[in-house]
C-alpha cells in the first residue's frame, strides 16, 4: 500500500460535515465494542458478525445510515482490529495489560473504502457522495492522484489534525518482494544538464518529452485566455489544457518509475542527495522547476522500490558535494559553468560524476543512520501500512 496524503481545502459547512461523519464512525465503533461485550461466550462474534451488525445499527440509527454503507463497515472494522488484537495478545500470554478494548472519545478519522467517493476527471478534487453532506473537497499537495486508476485505490480517509483536514489515498501497488539483480552501490548527483549522474560516470539523460509537453502545455493554457469567458470554445480549451497535462504527469511517473526500479533492482545501496535542502540554494529558472517535479517523483518510487527489492536507500546532505574533491577530500572551488572537477591530486572527473561519488561516500560514512533509514520509510511515505492498522495505532 501507498499512501498519497493532501491537505483539504473546507468550508465552514464542510467542516461540521466532516465532523459529523467523524463523530458517527466513533458512534459504530464503539456501539460495536459494546455489541461484542454483551454479547454471551459462545456466539462467536468476528468480523463478519460485526460487519452485519453494523448493517443493523444503520437500521436504527438515520444519522448512521447517512454514512456510506463501506464506511460504516470500516468503522467496525476499526472495532475488529482492537478485539483481534486483545485475543491475540491473550493467546500468546504477553505479559502485562492484555489491551482489553476501550470506548474512544477522541475519533479523528473517516474511512470510505471503494464507494461514497468520486474524482473529479481531471483536477485535483473529490466528491463526497453520501448523505453525509460534505460534498467537494480541492486538494492541496504535489502527488498527481490521476497517474495511479481509480480502480487501484482502496481507501479514502479525511483525517482532522490541529492544523486543518487531510485527505489520504491508501494505493494498492504491488509490494512483493524481488530478488535484486546485483549487489551495487551507487551516488545519484541532480543537475541541470542530466536527469542525474552517477557514482560510475553514467549520466541519464533528460527525458525529452517533458520539455516538448511544458512547451504544449504552456500553449494549450494560453489559448483558454485568448478566448472569452462563458463561451464554450474555452471550455473546449479549458479541457485541452487538462488532457495534455493529465498526459504528461503519467508519462512523468512512468518514467521516474522505471528507472527507479532499475537503480534499485542493481544496487543494495543508493544514495541521493537530500533536495530539500538542495532546492533552497539552487536558482530558480524554469528547467529546474520541471527537473524538481520529476525529481520529486522519482524520489518516492526510489523509496518505493527499496521495499520491494530490499535496497538500502539513503538521503544525504548534499552541502559541499560538488566542491569536494571525491579522491583526497580537498575543496576544489568551481562555478556553476565549470563542468569538469581538476583537483591538485591528480583526480580529474566530469563534475557531476565527482559530485555523485561525495554522495555515496557520505550515505557510506553514516552507516548506522542508514540502516534505520533502510526501507525508505520517512514521516511522508508509509509503505506496508494499511490505514486500518493507523486508526488502531
Ligand atoms: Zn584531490
Amino acid at each position: 500500500m501507498l499512501v498519497l496524503e493532501y491537505k483539504a481545502v473546507v468550508s465552514k459547512n464542510q467542516e461540521r460535515s466532516i465532523n459529523e461523519a467523524i463523530r458517527t464512525v466513533q458512534f459504530i465503533r464503539n456501539k460495536a465494542i459494546r455489541f461484542w461485550m454483551d454479547s454471551p461466550k459462545d456466539a462467536k462474534v468476528n468480523r463478519i458478525a460485526l460487519n452485519n451488525y453494523s448493517t443493523a445499527v444503520r437500521k436504527e440509527f438515520k444519522f448512521v445510515e447517512e454514512l456510506n454503507s463501506m464506511a460504516c463497515q470500516a468503522s467496525t472494522e476499526r472495532a475488529w482490529y482492537a478485539i483481534d488484537r486483545f485475543y491475540a495478545n491473550c493467546k500468546c500470554n504477553k505479559p502485562g495489560k492484555k489491551g482489553f478494548p476501550k470506548f474512544q472519545k477522541d475519533n479523528r478519522s473517516v474511512e470510505y473504502k471503494t464507494s461514497g467517493w468520486a474524482l473529479h476527471p481531471t483536477k485535483r478534487r473529490i466528491t463526497f457522495t453520501d448523505k453525509k453532506g460534505i460534498g467537494e473537497i480541492k486538494l492541496l499537495g504535489k502527488w498527481d492522484i490521476h497517474t495511479y486508476p481509480v480502480k487501484s485505490i482502496k481507501r479514502v480517509r479525511i483525517v482532522k489534525r490541529a492544523d486543518g483536514y487531510y485527505v489520504q489515498f491508501s494505493i494498492d501497488v504491488d509490494t512483493h518482494k524481488e530478488s535484486r539483480s546485483a549487489d551495487g552501490e551507487v551516488g545519484l548527483d541532480v543537475g541541470l544538464e542530466f536527469f542525474y549522474s552517477d557514482s560510475n560516470g553514467h549520466h541519464e539523460e533528460n527525458p525529452k518529452f517533458l520539455r516538448k509537453a511544458e512547451k504544449e502545455i504552456k500553449h494549450a493554457q494560453r489559448q483558454i485566455y485568448k478566448k472569452e469567458k462563458g463561451k464554450n470554445q474555452r471550455r473546449k480549451a479549458r479541457q485541452r489544457y487538462a488532457r495534455k497535462h493529465l498526459r504528461v504527469s503519467r508519462q512523468r511517473n512512468e518514467h521516474a518509475k522505471k528507472l527507479a526500479r532499475n537503480v534499485c533492482k542493481a544496487n543494495a545501496l543508493v544514495a541521493y542527495e537530500d533536495l530539500n535542502v538542495k532546492g533552497m540554494v539552487k536558482n530558480h529558472c524554469l528547467a529546474k522547476s520541471i527537473n524538481d517535479v520529476a525529481w520529486t517523483l522519482f524520489r518516492r518510487w526510489l523509496e518505493y522500490f527499496a521495499v520491494k527489492f530490499s535496497t538500502t536507500v539513503v538521503a544525504v546532505n548534499p552541502r559541499m558535494t560538488s566542491q569536494k574533491c571525491s579522491d583526497c577530500g580537498a575543496i576544489v572551488k568551481k562555478s556553476l559553468s565549470t563542468r569538469t572537477h581538476k583537483c591538485d591530486c591528480g583526480c580529474e572527473l566530469q563534475r557531476d560524476t565527482n559530485a555523485a561519488i561525495n554522495i555515496l561516500n557520505l550515505a557510506r560514512a553514516r552507516d548506522g543512520q542508514s540502516r534505520s533509514n533502510a526501507t525508505g520509510v520517512a514521516t511522508t511515505t508509509l509503505l506496508g501500512a494499511t490505514l486500518v492498522e493507523q486508526a488502531a495505532t
